[in-house]
């Protein structure tokens, strides 16, 4: 239960009973569409005058449209609802230190269209590029009706001013995208942090969240993300940037981390670390051997993986290094958070069936409570940093409300 906030809150009213339903029945044709008007009341308890009144409504405001109609042996034949896909009209935009990708979904977050640029290094320019790019896919496609922009990066965001606070991998501090974009598209703009993208972007549209109130999502990439969902809803903090387990130190001995600290998570168990671990383990038996160097320039962590799987036993050796330090910082999200489900995502579960069991060996031995975590990697077409960029804007409408 939640306690009431008597600072800021708003009295029920039965507007509010109005909004509740709607978003309870919104969201019940989101997860259970097609469905018929009789089933939604079944399901919800209202009555059925209630549904017909809001299903009416959301018609109209073309959220959702009637489709097939059902068979039933006698009486009136009953008319499916599901959401409008016609609609269609999210734009999901994932910045990462490489490239950066802007995508079209439906409000069931199917992408209808994608396209992706590289991410220019300073802050000012890339704005300049991503405003002019994004304008530029909207006028593409004049028919769509755009209900807003989410947008997904590798740093820390605050909530309540919405702007990019510090992006270690990228070196932006302190960035306003939300303005900017709002500006040069007229849609409203919901910024947030890539590892908390990945948590929503499960808790809407995973497999197996069916009841799932209380997960983490990890991304491991260029640095180290963890985004928690409390109940069913996004821990923020007091600052809005709650989650950055990636910069917790492990070892206030360890190597310098790009934040400013020494020894943390994501020095040890992040695509940066293994492609370090390789690099001097490389450098190290070619000294011994007193032979040149056979290829200059730094290895991707794709050439790690690959590396791995031809039976490079020094690949094989970073890449377990990282999972052995995966362990180490997942024991400690479980023995702390205790969520129902952690979900890996990142370039690194493709190797699964090397990374999963060291993972999972080293949970099993430092965590006491880890039969109640379930941990599973993310399947990477399922794109989950830009789906959550959709789920971003479309909770606004099918979430919960956020007063009280
Ligand atoms: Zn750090």
């Amino acid at each position: 239960m939640r306690k009431i906030d008597l600072t800021s809150f708003q009295v029920a009213t039965s507007e509010t009973a109005r909004d509740i339903n709607r978003r309870i029945v919104l969201d019940m044709i989101r997860t259970r569409q097609p469905v018929s008007r009789a089933d939604l009341a079944r399901l919800s308890g209202l009555q059925r005058s209630t549904i017909s009144v809001i299903t009416e409504q959301l018609i109209e405001e073309q959220w959702i449209t009637e489709g097939a109609f059902g068979y039933l042996p006698r009486g009136r034949k009953p008319r499916f609802l599901h959401l409008n896909v016609e609609r269609a009209g999210i734009i999901g935009i994932n910045v990462r230190p490489t490239s950066t990708m802007i995508a079209l979904a439906d409000l069931n977050a199917r992408f209808i269209a994608q396209e992706s640029f590289p991410t220019a290094a300073e802050p000012q320019v890339f704005l300049k590029d991503l405003c002019q790019r994004v304008s530029d896919f909207i006028k593409l496609r004049p028919q769509a009706f755009y209900e807003g922009i989410g947008v997904s990066l590798p740093g820390r965001v605050d909530r309540l001013s919405q702007r990019l606070v510090f992006a270690p991998n990228l070196g932006w501090r302190d960035v306003d995208l939300k303005k900017p974009l709002e500006r040069a598209t007229g849609l409203s703009v919901e910024i947030e942090n890539a590892a908390n993208a990945c948590a929503l972007a499960e808790i809407w549209f995973g497999q197996r969240t069916n009841g799932v109130r209380d997960l983490i999502a990890v991304t491991v990439s260029e640095g180290i993300g963890t985004g928690i969902i409390a109940n069913g809803q996004l821990v923020n903090g007091s600052t809005g940037v709650a989650g950055e387990f990636g910069h917790v130190s492990i070892n206030e001995d360890g190597p310098p981390c790009k934040c400013g600290n020494r020894g943390c998570w994501e020095v040890y168990a992040s695509n940066s670390a293994a492609i370090r671990a390789y690099m001097q383990a490389t450098a190290s038996s070619r000294a011994k051997k007193a032979r040149p160097a056979q290829s200059s320039g730094k290895p991707t962590f794709e050439d790690v993986l690959r590396l791995a799987e031809q039976g490079d036993d020094k690949a094989a050796e970073a890449l377990e290094r990282m999972a052995h330090y995966l362990g180490v910082g997942i024991s400690m999200l479980i023995t702390g958070i205790a969520p129902s489900l952690i979900v890996l995502v990142g370039e690194v579960t493709r190797a699964w069936e090397r990374v999963g069991p060291i993972v999972n060996q080293v949970i099993a031995e430092r965590s006491p409570t880890v039969p109640m975590t379930r941990i599973v990697p993310a399947e990477d077409a399922a794109q989950p940093r830009l789906r959550g960029t959709i789920a971003l804007v479309l909770q606004k409408h099918f979430g919960a409300p956020s007063t009280a």
